[in-house]
This record gives C-alpha cells, structure tokens and sequence, in this order.
C-alpha cells in the first residue's frame, strides 16, 4: 500500500517530463523522484511459496530464494537502499547471496548490482542487458541520461538462450522474451515454488514503460504477455516487475488491455490522426481507472504505443 502511494505521487511527474519539450531541472526528474521515493520506503517482505519472498521499496519488484546454500535474488533494486535491502534480507535468513540475477537494465532493477556483487553475488543477465550496463543511455521519459555502470555492477554470466540452475533444491529457468519491455528481458521461474517472474514485461494494475531507445515496442510487449499467459499454470503464484504479485486471470486481463489499446490507436494512426489528437480522442479511456492511475499516465500509454504502430 504505501508503495501504491508513492507510485502514485510519482505518476504527473513522470507524465509531465515525458510529454514536455523543456527538461527538467536535474533534481526534480522522475529518475530523481523515483530514488526518493525509495530512499524514504521501507523495505516489505512477502513470503510466497516454497522460499521465495517478494521484497518492494525499492524500485521495482525484487524475489529472494532463501536455501540452505544461499540466497538468489531476482533484480537488485536501487542502490540507496543497500541498507534497508540487507537487512530484510538477513530476516529472511543469514545465508549469504551467492547469484543475481537480472530481468533487465532498468536502474530500478539492477542498480543493487555493485553491492550485491562485492557481497559475493555472480551477476548473470541477458547479453543485452550487460550491454546496455556498459552504455551511455539516454531515456528521455525518465529524465536522466545512465552512464556505464562499474565493473563491480557489471554482468558476469550471459543469457542467451533459455538456461535451467540447479540451486539450494530448486530449479530456476531463465527464458529471454523476444525484445518486448527493452531487448533484454528475461523471466525467472522457480520450479518447485511454482513462481514466475516477469519482469517489467508485466505491469500488475499499471500500464507499463516501454524501452523503445532499449529495442522495446508494444507489438513486443503483447508477445511477452502471451507468452506469460503460456507460461503460468492456474497455481502459478507470477511477480511483476511492479505492483502486487497475481496469477493467470491478471495476466490474461493485462493482455488482453494491451490489445485492446493498441488496436484502438492504431486506428486513430491509420486515420492519420497525430499524437495530440490521438491523445485527445482519448483510446485508453475504458481502462484509465483500473490501469492509469500511477506512474504511466494514459497520456504517457498513448504516446509509447503511437510510437509502435
Ligand atoms: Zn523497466
């Protein structure tokens, strides 16, 4: 709940950066307020199933697989919130991190990597993923331009192609999507717990950033969430890379909300309508309570799924 809140204090000023031609004074970008908004949350932690817990407050969503070999971590949240990430960490269990992983480049999800890392952690990603870490990136909705992160932050198992670990008496499977979310997105999925992560490829109750700097598109996302609906059974407990942990129903509805969206803008495109006036006719309309109400505003949706169609 109180990341719902912040979340939602967060939503114009992403929306007013992301569709403003001036920018932004440094301090008071998205990116800047995002980091605030984790520097002043606590650190929740779930329990799910089977060892895995969901830790929000920092940024997107974070797992942690606690076994008697170690912990394994999918997505390192926000640096700053080293502290407060360890210690819910340690009430979880003393054992230390031996693997993280991450779903994609996004600072809200691998921005930990530094100090997961010189706590003993291998970094494995997708090899997009630890190249866009090595890049100068710049991503005009979140107002901020990311530079090469160290060495210590950097990805030292690549992801390819889909890799099953044996770890701690689980099964972990990391797929890459096709590019969707960004080019690099993976899901992580803990076999015996029967938990699927999604990462940012599901938004669960917000409608979702698209990379498209980062090979992102919305044709690529309705891939991705067809493929998270082929993926999850009717028991699968699924982790979105924001918002509450859900399963199958809440994926097919998010589904089927990108569908429906794209295919009314992309009428209006069609019809040769520009942006302005797509965002006018207002596409998204049906949807905006349930889906519009934090971080990416229906303006905002519009304007990532024109770019696509
Ligand atoms: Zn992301």
């Amino acid at each position: 709940m109180i990341n719902r809140l912040l979340w939602t204090a967060l939503a114009s000023a992403v929306a007013s950066t992301a569709l403003s031609n001036t920018p932004a004074a440094a301090q008071d970008t998205p990116y800047a307020t995002i980091n605030a908004a984790a520097e002043s949350s606590e650190i929740t932690v779930q329990p799910l199933r089977g060892g895995v817990s969901l830790l929000q407050g920092s940024g997107g969503n974070m797992a942690a697989f606690a076994s008697a070999d170690g912990m394994y971590l999918v997505d390192d949240g926000i640096a700053l919130s080293q502290s407060k990430i360890e210690a819910a960490l340690k009430g979880i269990s003393r054992a230390p991190i031996k693997f993280a992983v991450n779903t994609h480049w996004h600072w809200d999800h691998a921005d930990g990597n530094g100090w997961v890392h010189r706590d003993g952690a291998v970094l494995i990603a997708h090899a997009n993923t630890a190249k866009h870490l090595t890049q100068t990136i710049r991503v005009e909705e979140w107002g901020h331009t990311f530079t090469p992160v160290p060495k210590e932050g950097q990805i030292a198992q690549l992801v390819r192609a889909e890799r099953s670990m044996s770890f701690g008496g689980e099964t972990i499977r990391l797929r890459p999507y096709m590019p969707s979310h960004t080019d690099g997105d993976l899901s992580a999925y803990f076999v015996k717990a029967d938990v699927l992560l999604t990462g940012d490829t599901w938004w669960n109750g917000l409608y979702p950033f698209i990379d498209y700097v980062a090979g992102g598109s919305i044709d690529g996302m309705i891939k991705a969430a067809n493929t998270n609906v082929e993926m999850a059974g009717p028991g699968t407990i699924v982790i979105p890379g924001h918002g509450p942990a859900g399963g199958l129903a809440d994926l097919t509805e998010y589904r089927d909300m990108l569908v429906a969206i794209r295919t009314n803008v992309a009428a209006l495109k069609k019809q040769g309508k520009t942006l302005e006036e797509t965002i006018a006719a207002k596409p998204t309309a049906e949807f905006d309570a349930k889906w519009g109400q934090a971080i990416i505003s229906p303006a905002l949706f519009t304007t990532l799924v024109y770019r696509g169609v």
